[in-house]
């Protein structure tokens, strides 16, 4: 037997960790923001004829543009946005992958602004490009000021932002994306992976794209679509930031089975969709209720709440697996990070917390 020291690995990837969520069967399973709503049947039968249908013809490789798909996700994201806008990969930690193949790498620098989503700076090390950090402000905003701040001082290939952000929920303004890329010659990469939560009236970077070459907006189906397994992660931006992806995507990289289920799914957006008002409520459940347990909660637009004031969260963590509970340690001290699910979940875990208190166990 080997081990991974033994191997002539590259120098930089020497004690590197890999992205580790436990996974545990549970019965409640609220640790990294799935869609816990199962794909409506009717939805699910016309995926699976399409997907029928891509058999046939997987002797021939997929189309390698995806045409078809990008127009659903060009109309699907609307604000006038053209399928040349568009490009696609196997989940949007793929598509983060292929924006710093083109745009980072070795000698480049990515700045983000922790805690974010941590595949950022895991991606960042996977393809050689350093990954600097800047603090936010308090409750983890940031403000135009502080990104300007950081950028003058850093001076990024790159500029990362999650808005709203994993895993504290924290909502990002407009301004601050404008200022950052005014900031800058580099790119500026928004992961919006949870817009479809945000509040109806919460405006997208999508809106700023116009005039801003180097603007990339991500967004997921895995989340807000209930689509977590399927792999389908996507961007809009300048149509040269595709050719650029081009460059560095592997070719035929979505297959045709990816390219049909998520057609059809887009195909059925509305129901696809429908859960996510009830998850919004479910989370602003949880923004309401935590504090009368005597918790501290940070605004969250996304699919889920950061909460602290927790004595020892690894305690509670365990306590409420033992209850078939499974929620985030993301490493932030005295926090725990869970996802909104259905009603009956986020009750059970509502009350399961109240039972064990801040201290975590009884
Ligand atoms: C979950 C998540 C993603 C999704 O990644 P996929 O590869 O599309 O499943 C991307 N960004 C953030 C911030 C996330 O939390």
């Amino acid at each position: 037997m080997t081990s991974l020291d033994d191997l002539p690995i590259r120098d930089d990837l020497r004690g590197q960790h890999p992205y580790g969520a436990p996974m545990i069967p549970v019965r409640y399973a609220l640790n990294v923001n799935e869609n816990t709503h199962p794909i409506p049947e009717p939805v699910a039968r016309e995926i699976i004829e399409s997907l029928a249908r891509a058999i046939l013809t997987v002797n021939r490789y997929p189309d390698r543009e995806f045409t078809e798909l990008r127009e659903n996700l060009a109309a699907y994201l609307g604000h006038g946005i053209t399928p040349e806008q568009v490009w696609a990969a196997n989940g949007s930690n793929e598509i983060i992958q292929q924006t710093l193949q083109a745009f980072g790498g070795p000698g480049r620098t990515v700045l983000g602004f922790p805690p974010t989503y941590s595949m950022h700076p895991i991606i960042a090390a996977g393809t050689g490009t350093s990954w600097l950090t800047a603090a936010r402000d308090a409750d983890y905003r940031i403000s135009p000021e502080t990104a300007v701040a950081a950028i003058e001082a850093q001076h990024p290939d790159l500029v990362f932002f999650c808005a709203p952000n994993n895993p504290t929920g924290t909502p990002l303004p407009l301004a601050t994306i404008e200022a950052a890329y005014d900031a800058t010659d580099g790119i500026v990469f928004v992961d919006e992976a949870y817009a479809e939560f945000m509040p109806h009236d919460a405006p997208s970077a999508l809106t700023l794209l116009p005039g801003r070459e180097r603007l990339l907006v991500s967004r997921t189906m895995s989340k807000a679509f209930a689509f977590a397994g399927a792999r389908l992660g996507y961007l809009a931006a300048d149509p040269a930031v595709a050719d650029a992806l081009r460059l560095v995507r592997l070719p035929y990289h979505l297959s045709a089975l990816t390219q049909a289920a998520s057609i059809a799914a887009l195909h059925h957006a509305p129901e696809m969709l429908a859960m996510v008002d009830d998850i919004a409520a479910q989370r602003d459940r949880m923004l309401a209720v935590l504090p009368e347990l005597g918790f501290r909660v940070f605004e969250s637009q996304a699919n889920f709440v950061l909460f602290d004031g927790l004595d020892d969260p690894a305690a509670t963590f365990r306590a409420l697996l033992e209850r078939d509970i499974l929620i985030r340690d993301v490493g932030i001290p005295g926090a725990l990070r869970v996802t909104a699910g259905t009603a009956e979940e986020t009750s059970f875990f509502l009350q399961s917390l109240a039972e064990l208190g801040s201290g975590g166990a009884r």
